[in-house]
């Protein structure tokens, strides 16, 4: 609903109350009087003044009137002119121009008014004057006829059943001590209690201070237009009308005041003036004056109104903010929470870096979460490069290359390392690493797969340890055993086993077994010495690496006699080949002046048949050779096979 439309209704709801209101004091009127509604709205003789009543006006043009405030809508200062407003400012008016007097009003305080305090203040005339046997036997008071005649109402909670025998307390706004002699003598039970001002006494009743609030109809039915008193019903009284009435202030006591006189003249003039004015325009007057004052809604009044939507509203925000400062305060927990839990790590980490750089081993971990990957320092110090803060995707590629493999141990690194990535597998294998100069060191790399609880890999934690020396001492131990030592070449049981290697391995190829035979080596052993003997073989060794191919495999047999397996070549080569060295090994060596000529004998066995053995091969050359002693010396046969 909105702003408009509740307006609308209220002023609506006001003019119909304020109709029944007049409907019931026109009635009330109608009895007092004896009168009938439809002949009675204007009065049938207009009652003129006097000579004297006319002087007197002409005289007293301007007159002092003291009016009760605060009485909406009956009487109460204007909060926009600053003036007397309502219905009374309406027939005053009327009287006014009736009379021809001017008025000039003057709101009376809250609370009980003194006849002391009205003679002070010079007022000539008091309105709303209630018409009472009391108030008529004021002698310092002069009353007129009733220019408004309503009647008194009771308010109470609309819970209320009322009943007037009952004790109630009645709240009765009032500034006269006297109305609340009246009210006290009709309701003996009740307890009167007097209020400075409507809203006063109407607010005791919310509070339950006051059961009853006694007040006139009109005024009655504009307060109930006020949201908050919306809960209230009206219940007529009996025999308590509110006859309003102009009094004239006589001077009895020496206060001031007019004299009897002239207050009954004052008075006969006003009374006229009431007379005159129909009571059809009274009630023109009462309902136009209500509809100007039509109760406008302020904000405590929708705040009054929506109350429940707005304590609604305030509990579920209130809701919102707790909800809200209970998710800031989870929230923050779990921030600290994270941020406890990343301090941890990260000292967790520094320990483990510490330990890392502390220990004597290589030690690394490859990280393939978000955790960074660490070495010891003496990784660093020892190859010259560091391992990888992070570690994409992990593949035995990559984990070669973060580890500088050697490109010829990368074959056995990649068949070792498929165990880890396949099936997690701890392993560790001998390879050769990298240095950033270049050189490569055997290293035994150790790995070892750290799991998660679902068993996946999160990181790799590995050791490497130098085993270089010992590799190559091996190695040279090995090769010793292997070779011939005067030569340098291939020892006899090693050629015989790379050959029958190689025959195994290379069935469908042509190869030659050559045996080469020095002749008459025993000659330069007796002329020129033993020692010349054994530099004679290391060069004869030297002109064989020469001659064949590096692929070839060149031995020492023993003695003088050489052998070489010529691998995949054609008879004519061979051929060629022999030729070449038997000129190449004949050679003239001198020692202390004495010269000896020496020469060589070159048996070879030809094999182009699939099959192939290495003692056919050997007896074949064998033969060849000593062929080739029986020829003459220094000259090559070859056999077939
Ligand atoms: P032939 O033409 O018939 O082969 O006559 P030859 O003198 O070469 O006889 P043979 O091949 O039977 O003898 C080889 C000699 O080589 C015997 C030995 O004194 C000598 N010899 C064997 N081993 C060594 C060695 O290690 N150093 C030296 N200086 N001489 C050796
Ligand atoms: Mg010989």
């Amino acid at each position: 609903m909105n702003k408009k439309r509740i307006y609308g209704i209220t002023g609506f709801s006001l003019v119909i109350l304020l109709f029944f209101s007049i409907l019931t004091s026109r009635i009330n009127l109608q009895a007092a009087m004896g009168d009938d509604l439809e002949t009675g709205n204007i009065p049938e003789v207009r009652e003129e003044f006097t000579e004297e009543e006319t002087k007197y006006i002409k005289d007293h043009r301007t007159l002092k009137v003291a009016y009760v405030d605060d009485n909406v809508p009956v009487s109460y200062t204007d909060p926009k002119t600053g003036e007397l407003g309502g219905i009374s400012r309406e027939i005053f008016d009327r009287i006014s121009e009736e009379s021809g007097f001017d008025f000039e009003y003057v709101a009376l305080p809250a609370g009980p008014i003194s006849l002391d305090y009205l003679f002070e203040n010079d007022f000539v005339l008091v309105t709303g004057i209630e018409q009472n046997d009391v108030n008529l036997n004021v002698k310092a008071m002069l009353m007129s006829e009733p220019y408004l005649s309503s009647k008194r109402v009771m308010v109470c909670k609309s819970d209320l059943t009322f009943d007037k025998t009952a004790e109630y307390r009645m709240a009765v706004p009032t500034g006269s001590a006297i109305f609340k002699k009246v009210v006290e003598e009709a309701y003996p039970n009740f307890e009167i209690v007097t209020y400075d001002t409507q809203d006063e006494a109407f607010k005791a009743l919310i509070d339950d201070k006051q059961d009853v609030v006694m007040v006139n109809q009109y005024v009655a039915s504009y307060s109930m237009t006020k949201p908050r008193y919306r809960d209230f019903t009206i219940i007529p009284v009996e025999g308590m009308d509110d006859n309003l009435c102009f009094s004239a202030l006589v001077d009895v006591w020496g206060m001031g005041g007019l004299s009897p006189e002239e207050a009954k003249l004052l008075i006969g003039i006003i009374n006229k003036s009431i007379n005159n004015i129909s009571e059809n325009e009274i009630d023109n007057i009462v309902i136009k004056a209500a509809m100007e004052t039509t109760y406008q809604y302020t904000f405590s009044d929708f705040i009054y109104l929506y109350r429940f939507a707005i304590i609604g509203i305030a509990v579920m925000l209130l809701i919102i903010i707790m909800i809200y400062i209970w998710m800031l305060r989870v929230r923050n927990k779990r921030d600290l929470q994270l941020k406890e839990e990343q301090k941890k790590i990260i000292l967790q980490q520094k320990r483990y870096k510490m330990i890392f750089d502390n220990s004597d081993e290589l030690l690394y971990e490859i990280s393939l979460s978000d955790e960074p990957c660490i070495a010891s320092e003496k990784i660093r110090e020892k190859f010259g490069w560091d391992i990888p803060v992070k570690v994409d995707t992990l593949s035995i590629k990559t984990l070669s290359e973060i580890l500088h493999v050697h490109p010829d141990d990368e074959d056995q690194f990649f068949s070792s390392t498929e165990g880890l990535i396949a099936n997690k597998e701890a392993k560790d294998l001998q390879v050769r690493l990298g240095k950033d100069d270049g050189s490569y060191i055997w290293c035994k790399v150790e790995y070892l797969p750290i799991l998660d609880d679902d068993n996946n890999m999160v990181s790799i934690v590995g050791k490497i340890v130098d085993v270089d020396d010992s590799v190559r001492e091996k190695k040279n131990l090995e090769m010793k055993t292997r070779m011939d030592s005067l030569s340098g070449l291939l020892n006899k049981g090693t050629f015989e086993e790379e050959v029958r290697q190689y025959i195994e391995d290379n069935t469908a190829v042509s190869s030659a077994f050559v045996f080469v035979d020095m002749d008459y080596f025993k000659t330069v052993n007796d002329l020129l010495g033993h020692a010349m003997g054994d530099q004679v073989i290391k060069d004869t060794a030297v002109k064989l690496q020469v001659i064949f191919a590096n692929c070839d495999l060149v031995s020492r047999f023993g003695g003088d006699e050489f052998c070489i397996f010529v691998k995949d070549i054609p008879s004519e080569t061979l051929a060629d080949k022999l030729n070449f060295a038997v000129d190449k090994l004949s050679d003239v060596y001198t020692n202390n002046g004495v010269r000896v000529s020496l020469t060589a004998s070159i048996g070879a066995a030809y094999c182009s048949s699939p099959s192939i053995e290495y003692d056919k091969l050997l007896d074949c050359a064998d033969r060849a050779v000593y062929q080739a002693k029986e020829n003459g010396r220094n000259q090559y046969v070859i056999g077939y096979l």
